[in-house]
């Protein structure tokens, strides 16, 4: 007759005539079976991973596109005297004004490139310039 706190691994074992460890092992190898994904499942799994990694490859991969357009147009702010209207105007498209720090902040309109400077006679006079 069984105890109340006999060892089903143990009655198992002495039941089967397999050892305990070796009946241990066997059960261990069946749980790791019974976890595995079926192929299609894991096949579904690695694609998801592999979209998951390529779209993220590729946003990557324009941000860094698109800053270096950003630096490369804004280094060539001053060499090109960027215009308003892209050039049709005569009028500079550097816009900004004096801050409390006595400092002209200016903004390019066409490439965005900010700036601060000391402000020349007109930009102080005007605060404002466009
Ligand atoms: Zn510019």
């Amino acid at each position: 007759m069984k105890s109340a706190n006999s060892d089903p691994i143990q009655d198992a074992a002495q039941s089967s005539g397999i050892p305990q460890d070796k009946l241990l092992e066997m059960m261990r190898v069946l749980g790791a079976e019974l976890r595995r994904p079926d192929p299609e499942t894991e096949q579904k799994r690695l694609e998801e991973k592999l979209r998951t990694k390529l779209a993220k490859e590729h946003e990557r991969q324009v941000i860094t596109e698109q800053a270096e357009k950003v630096r490369l147009n804004q280094e060539a702010c001053g060499r090109n005297g960027h215009r308003m209207d892209g050039g049709r105007s005569n009028r500079t498209a550097i816009s900004g004004q004096v801050h409390s720090d006595g400092l002209f902040h200016g903004i390019c309109v066409a490439c965005l490139w900010t700036f601060t400077r000391k402000p020349s006679s007109d930009e102080m006079s005007f605060g404002v310039l466009s």
